[in-house]
């Protein structure tokens, strides 16, 4: 049976090393090959100049390179935050986006294409799982979402808070960051990256244990068990008293407070009674340090039901509380509402090529 082909864009240097040395090739050969792929981001081995034509159809053979391809762009009229539809390899997409702040470019990447989890606020839940993403596919959202800047505005922070569970496609996430931090290849620092979770209480255990110096974000979005269920079905098999406690846990081992997401949904989490409980759950996590709120009012998706309430407001409850609170700054608030939903009109209908803003 022949070989199935590897993805080159998933493997890191010392991996890459082992299969060109299985190849009969010297070792500098696999660190030539890297530097191309993953600094000068040359996806086709018949452009690599420092490789005999011989080698490269033997790496073909072996080999593929296929990177997601952009094939949408929604660009913001309000600030120069960008959306991307891109393309996978078999046809699949998912979005990507891109935002510029003050302290650098940030990009926020897609783990899966669709996702299980169910989320009832949320553009890709009605549209099912399809599959994981490999590390690639994930590496390849930023490399696709770099290309044509200049060095100095290319991406220096990643947040997984695309489509997709990240913790449901635990390995491929994890290989993933390795290729996004390792000094040969793009070299960002974990520091710079944040991992948003709906709340898989083994998979955050199981992070704690990896000490990486990123910051892991928990979409909380209510403060009793009833609202959080039915908002959100993961909180059936994983109920807040046990999340927080995967929460302390993580900070325990690793130092770092877990900051949480909440969507404001008016009428449904944004009493003054769901503040105060938010406050009596969240004040104890952290041995005394101050927990940390992101808000955010809801995207309204068409057929949720669900309209934005006011995440101002709802600072201010919190802070009575004794917890941070930040008030999302608002990024691509026009092309925000679209958040998912590329890829939803995508399915629905052939894409246009092209730009659209
Ligand atoms: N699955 C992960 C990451 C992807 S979702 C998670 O659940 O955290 C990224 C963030 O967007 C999560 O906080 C999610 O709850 C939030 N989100 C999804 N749909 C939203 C909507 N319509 N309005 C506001 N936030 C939304």
């Amino acid at each position: 049976m022949e070989q199935e082909k590897i993805e080159i864009l998933s493997l890191l240097p010392e991996q890459l090393a082992a299969e060109i040395k299985a190849m009969g090739e010297p070792a500098f050969r696999a660190k030539q090959i890297f530097r191309w792929l993953h600094v000068r981001r040359v996806f086709d081995f018949a452009e690599m100049t420092d490789i005999s034509k011989q080698f490269q159809s033997k790496l073909r053979e072996r080999f593929y390179i296929n990177p997601p391809k952009i094939t949408q762009k929604l660009a913001s009229t309000l600030d120069d935050t960008v959306k991307y539809l891109c393309t996978l390899s078999d046809g699949n997409c998912v979005e990507t986006v891109r935002m510029v702040y003050h302290h650098g470019v940030t990009a926020c990447i897609s783990t899966q294409v669709g996702c299980k989890m169910g989320c009832k606020f949320c553009a890709s839940a009605p549209l099912g799982f399809v599959r994981n993403l490999t590390p690639a596919e994930m590496l390849g959202q930023i490399y696709a979402a770099d290309a044509g800047f200049p060095e100095e505005e290319r991406i220096s922070g990643v947040v997984l808070m695309g489509i997709g569970e990240p913790l449901d496609n635990y390995e491929n996430v994890m290989q993933f960051l390795r290729l996004l931090s390792c000094s040969e290849g793009r070299n960002l620092s974990l520091r710079h990256v944040a991992l948003s979770t709906c709340g898989v209480v083994p998979q955050i255990l199981r992070l704690s244990q990896e000490a990486l110096p990123l910051t892991l974000s928990v979409s909380l979005h209510a403060s009793d068990d009833g609202t959080r269920s039915s908002l959100m079905p993961v909180n059936r098999k994983y109920p807040i008293s046990e999340l927080l406690e995967a929460c302390r846990q993580y900070f325990e081992k690793t130092g770092r407070r877990v900051t949480f997401e909440y969507a404001v949904i008016a009428g449904k989490n944004d009493s003054d009674s769901a503040a105060a409980a938010l406050g009596r759950l969240l004040r104890p996590v952290f041995s005394g340090q101050r927990p940390h709120v992101n808000l955010i009012p809801v995207n309204p998706v068409a057929d949720t039901g669900f309209s934005a309430g006011s995440a101002v407001q709802f600072q201010k409850k919190l802070e009575r509380q004794g917890i941070n609170a930040t008030v999302r700054r608002t990024l691509g608030a026009d092309i925000a509402a679209a958040c998912g939903q590329l890829r939803r009109n995508q399915m629905h209908s052939p894409a246009e090529e092209g730009e659209q803003h």
